[in-house]
């Protein structure tokens, strides 16, 4: 596995790789590597002919209460995995570099970013967007590869992809769950044991209200957001929302839109998002 730690230390890797004919498939990570990560280093191999993954704890989609300092920083571990999974390349930014003291510039989807999680982290996804599209720049890869899990990031990624005419292919790999539900993130160490034991009712009560919804036993795509709030109103945590919207835009959705149901809950200090992401619903 080759590795590089600046713009132009990929640039010149990735940059040979195109000039034999290579497919390039990037992976972008924060590390503390699991299952959700690896499936999408193995979709990226089979479809590609060279893979190239970054780990970068990015401090600028992180808010002040946020928690930047405690997140896990496993690299040998990850190192491993990467080996394992057969990465070509893996990209470890340095802070100093990406992010010099001079650093002014941001990149944003209006609109997009505002709504759902970005009202309750401001400034997230132009965080999100700046880092994503400084790595873009670097290793001019020919397909991205996002997570189900982080579906409104996954939703701008592939918006900023577009609008800048990135010429990248946005690949979204369905979300991977442990075998009680809960979807795999590099947050669920934090659990205390009793929250990570109710943690996959989150899951359990977006699976149920999406049956109703698919089978009609729920019309409207609001009742199964309201059953979903129901369900976890009384749980350890805090439910920040559960709302059933647009899978593309995000807006109110119509009869036969795809939807999104999503939620996002605060459990301790930790703050975990699921979704479910359903094409088709209601009797007709
Ligand atoms: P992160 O390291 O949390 O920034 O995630 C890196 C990438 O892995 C993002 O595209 C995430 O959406 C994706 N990802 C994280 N958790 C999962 C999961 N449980 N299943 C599938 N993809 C995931």
């Amino acid at each position: 596995m080759k590795s590089a730690t600046t713009p132009d230390g990929v640039r010149r890797i990735t940059r040979d790789w195109r000039k034999e004919g290579r497919r390039i498939g990037f992976v972008p990570t924060m590390g503390a590597l699991h299952l959700g990560h690896r499936s999408l280093l193995e979709r990226a191999r089979r479809e590609c002919d060279r893979v190239v993954v970054s780990i970068f704890v990015n401090p600028l989609q992180f808010g002040p209460a946020e928690d930047l300092t405690r997140y896990p920083r496993p690299l040998a571990r990850d190192r491993k995995i990467l080996r394992e999974e057969k990465t070509d390349l893996l990209y470890l930014p340095r802070r100093d570099r990406l992010y010099p003291a001079d650093f002014r510039t941001r990149v944003g989807v209006s609109h997009l970013g505002e709504l759902l999680e970005g009202k309750h982290r401001p400034g997230h996804f132009e965080g999100v967007t700046t880092i994503v599209a400084k790595l873009l720049l670097a290793v001019e890869p020919d397909r991205l590869y996002l997570g189900q899990k982080d579906a409104q990031q996954a939703i701008i990624l592939t918006r900023m992809a577009r609008d800048l005419d990135f010429g990248v292919r946005v690949v979204v790999c369905a979300t991977v769950r442990e075998s009680d539900g809960l979807a795999f993130s590099s947050r669920n160490a934090y659990l205390s044991a009793e929250d990570r034991a109710w943690a996959p009712k989150i899951y359990r009560s977006l699976t149920e209200a999406a049956g109703q919804l698919r089978s009609g036993a729920l019309r409207r795509p609001k009742d199964a957001a309201a059953l979903v709030r129901r369900r976890l109103s009384r749980g350890p945590g805090r439910l920040e929302y559960a709302v059933a919207v647009h899978a593309e835009t995000l807006e109110e959705p119509s009869t036969g839109d795809p939807i999104l149901l999503a939620v996002a809950y605060d459990l301790g200090k930790t703050r975990l998002i699921d979704n479910i992401h359903l094409r088709r619903w209601g009797r007709s």
